[in-house]
């Protein structure tokens, strides 16, 4: 089966690694299509994966965006999906990554006659995005043969929407474990880089943006032991300038410059989430699924995650990890705590989490998951023709 993803981002963000992991089984077969030239299109590169870099304008609408400005942009797009109508002429089937690649791919496949498939790997509720945005999108997507989504809180939002149910089946993201196996001297060496030998770190591994709460955690740490520091690895991705800003007047304010350190984007996430103490999660609004909640468990480091969204399918508070309110600094504190003082309980917690994490999320499995329903829908458009 021959595929032709699109995707609307430069950067790498959580639905961007994904896709690499759904690509790559079929790097013989398949096309990328990004909507902007940056870091995401050297990564597939990287994982042999071909892509094409569709179009150098960038797409002016926004998750808050009105009718007006997403009627504007309409005319923008109009080459980029002259352009996909053509290319997708020689795939069999258009499969959205995101949003704006699903406005695209809707309206190319009805030309090209080609199946269209969109992974949601967003929570649409009034959280996230406008009314207008949601609207267009469900509306798109019920076009669509197949949705795939990633937790149950986005098969809940989107049919909430107006979204159809029987287009939706959740599957996970997918993991490699054997890319989360690490040694103590490469752990040692990273904490040693860092100056944070004796330190008890907490990680935080996200965008720097404020609905993913790293103010909160900065909040909670304030209240914590000297012992204890942060890393932040991120940057902000979608021009959240203002709030890394914010972050670093609250850091001064809190007299906490020597406890927080800023490391920028990564590409060693596992090997640094191994070297933390902790992995916290923030997020003050409902996150879709939550990447960085299976990474930390696949590397064997307790995780704290906020307790909405996808993260409670994916963590069982004191047996996986540990559930604490969203935007809720105090209770954060004293799970900070509790890690810092039960070293032997969260070693247990950690140690559990890794094990079961590395069978329900390996990418084997989930890959299976989306070949079967991808054949499937080939079948079905198969008989289609031949039907008709
Ligand atoms: N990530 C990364 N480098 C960084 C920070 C984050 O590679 O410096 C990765 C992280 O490991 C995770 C993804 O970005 O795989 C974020 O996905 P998540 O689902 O947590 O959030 P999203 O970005 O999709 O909202």
């Amino acid at each position: 089966m021959k595929i032709l993803f699109l995707d609307q981002s430069g950067k790498p963000g959580g639905a961007e690694l994904c896709l690499i992991d759904i690509a790559k089984p079929y790097q013989k077969n398949c096309l990328v299509g990004l909507f902007a030239d940056g870091s995401f299109k050297d990564l597939l590169e990287k994982h042999d994966i071909p892509v094409e870099v569709l179009t150098n304008q960038a797409i002016q609408v926004k998750k808050e965006s009105s009718l007006s400005q997403g009627l504007a942009s309409m005319t923008q797009l109009a080459p980029l999906i002259a352009k996909v109508v053509k290319i997708s002429r020689n795939y069999d089937l258009i499969y959205a990554n995101t949003q704006k690649a699903l406005v695209v791919a809707a309206i190319a496949s009805f030309f090209s006659r080609r199946p269209l498939v969109f992974h949601l790997h967003d929570i649409l509720s009034a959280e996230h995005f406008s009314k207008t945005n949601r609207t267009i999108s469900v509306n798109l997507a019920n076009r669509a043969s197949l949705v795939i989504v990633n937790s149950q809180a986005s098969k809940k939002a989107f049919i909430e929407a107006g979204g159809k149910a029987e287009l939706v089946e959740i599957v996970y993201n997918g993991f490699e474990p054997q890319k989360y196996i690490n040694n103590r001297i490469e752990i040692n060496q990273v904490r040693k880089q860092l100056e944070l030998e004796d330190k008890f770190i907490v990680g935080h591994f996200s965008r720097l943006a404020p609905w993913k709460g790293q103010h909160i955690l900065i909040e909670a740490l304030a209240k914590c032991p000297p012992e204890v520091t942060v890393i932040l690895v991120g940057d902000a991705l979608f021009g959240e300038q203002d709030y890394v800003k914010q972050l670093h007047q609250q850091i001064d304010s809190l007299q906490l410059q020597n406890r927080v350190k800023f490391l920028g984007f990564r590409n060693d996430i596992p090997l640094l989430m191994a070297a933390c103490n902790l992995v916290a999660h923030t997020s003050t609004s409902p996150e879709p699924f939550g990447r960085v909640i299976v990474e930390a468990m696949l590397s064997g480091t307790p995780v704290v995650a906020a307790a909405s969204g996808g993260a409670v399918e994916l963590v069982e508070s004191g047996v996986n990890g540990f559930l604490s309110t969203p935007g809720n600094p105090q209770e954060l504190t004293e799970i900070i705590e509790t890690c810092l003082s039960d070293k032997q309980k969260t070693d247990a917690i950690a140690q559990k989490a890794k094990d079961s994490a590395s069978q329900r999320f390996h990418v084997a499995n989930i890959n299976q998951q989306i070949a079967l329903l991808l054949q499937q829908l080939a079948v079905n458009s198969e008989q289609r023709t031949a039907n008709s």
